[in-house]
């Protein structure tokens, strides 16, 4: 390790205690807590639960994962608290691997329309000109294994609303509101995905 590296390590290090600190200091739904788990919610990852746009109950079956591109960058938090927004998704990834959790599963999120009671969902940050990133194929592998322990996910690729698995936003046609979410690029990270999650889930 060179010396320049090991002191971007240090301020890195520095950073994310300053993180934690701001994060006790502020609101729990604002900043976010590192969650404890509970019903639904993944435990070890930011719990920022929303007071709307999201259905209470509801969900009929755990067929999976959604996979969406956020088309974006930012956290989609702030934006999913507003009125206006009438979305929501139950998990964010950011490009660092960054999880916030918004939802728990047990609710509907307001996301793929006619799938929302079957299925639970991820957007990720950026765009869909671009794959995901490996920190975020990571983390979407960690929120796979949770839900493949907890729900019964199976460590399968779909590509049918019926199915279950790790599906797309798209499968779902016009009935999930016509979209070509997350398209082919992050599509073809799936199988990528379950490998790790696969992994997580050995290590265990
Ligand atoms: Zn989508």
């Amino acid at each position: 390790m060179t010396r320049r590296r090991a002191a971007m390590l240090g301020a890195a290090g520095l950073t994310a205690v300053a993180g934690v600190a701001a994060g006790r200091g502020a609101a729990a739904d604002e900043a976010g807590e590192v969650s404890g788990g509970g019903a639904g919610w993944m435990p070890g990852v930011r719990r920022r639960q929303l007071r709307r746009n999201f259905s209470s109950g509801g969900r009929v079956a755990q067929r999976g994962l959604i996979l969406h591109v956020q088309e974006g960058e930012v956290s989609p938090f702030k934006w999913f608290s507003t009125a206006a927004a009438k979305s929501s998704s139950h998990f964010w990834v950011s490009e660092k691997g960054g999880i916030e959790q918004y939802v728990s599963v047990l609710d509907r999120a307001w996301t793929q329309a006619q799938g929302n009671d079957e299925w639970a969902s991820v957007e990720t940050s950026g765009f869909a000109t671009q794959p995901l990133t490996s920190a975020q194929i990571n983390a979407v592998a960690r929120i796979y294994a949770w839900g493949a322990r907890a729900y019964g996910w199976p460590l399968s690729v779909t590509d049918s609303a019926k199915g279950r698995g790790l599906g797309t936003h798209s499968i779902g046609g016009k009935r999930w509101g016509g979209h070509k979410c997350p398209g082919p690029l992050r599509a073809r990270n799936r199988e990528a995905i379950l490998a790790r999650a696969r992994e997580l889930i050995r290590q265990a």
